[in-house]
């Protein structure tokens, strides 16, 4: 099956080239078929991805894949959530989004630092799918003082993989993959799919 990825992240095309090839489904990028990047107006991941594959689907004429994702932290009501890529401002600003995290939690105790990565997959096969297939995952952790390791992007610095004692950006590629939030819902997605 022919499908556009709402995304124009190379590394993850490859990423759901690699894990669903089994499935048979051919993923294109969005920017093949002319689709730019639609207003995120939901209130949720899951309002976010249907909006974002529903945009994809309407202007290519084909199913569309669309993921949202982001950090929650309990002590901020949920913030940063939906606006975890923008969270101080500037798109995509890795250090400065860290940074504000840590300022806002900066009189917030160890165990009052409880926080997820949640990332939300939906497919939709065709614009006005009413049933749209959903898969969720979520990684829960803890947000360190200051950040730690190389590796990763966005807040994994800052992560605790409690189990691992190590941050997000700690862990080797595979690992993450294995425990993440992404990972998870990408699983999940596999399964729903492989039962259709
Ligand atoms: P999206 O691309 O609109 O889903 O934005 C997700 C944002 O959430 C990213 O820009 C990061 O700030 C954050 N985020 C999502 N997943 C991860 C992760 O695995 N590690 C670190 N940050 C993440």
């Amino acid at each position: 099956m022919k499908l556009v990825l709402a995304s124009g992240n190379a590394g993850k095309l490859a990423e759901f080239r690699q894990l669903f090839a089994d499935l048979d489904f051919d993923f294109h990028p969005q920017s093949e078929f002319g689709v730019d990047d639609v207003e995120e107006t939901g209130l949720t991941f899951v309002e976010n991805a249907l909006l974002k594959a529903r945009h994809a689907s309407r202007i290519s004429g084909m199913p569309a894949l669309a993921d949202d994702s982001g950090l929650c932290v309990d002590a901020l009501d949920g913030a940063p959530g939906l606006y975890s890529a923008r969270y101080a401002g500037s798109h995509g600003n890795d250090g400065a989004n860290t940074t504000k995290l840590l300022h806002e939690l900066r009189n917030v105790p160890d165990e009052h630092r409880t926080a997820r990565f949640v990332c939300v997959l939906a497919l939709l096969r065709h614009a006005d799918d009413p049933q749209p297939v959903i898969a969720q995952g979520t990684w829960e952790g803890r947000i360190l003082h200051a950040p730690r390791g190389a590796g990763g992007f966005g807040y994994d610095p800052v992560f605790l993989v409690p189990e691992s004692n190590m941050s997000a950006a700690e862990l080797t590629a595979a690992d993450k993959h294995r425990l993440s939030h992404r990972g998870q819902a990408m699983a999940r997605l596999h399964t729903l799919l492989q039962s259709q």
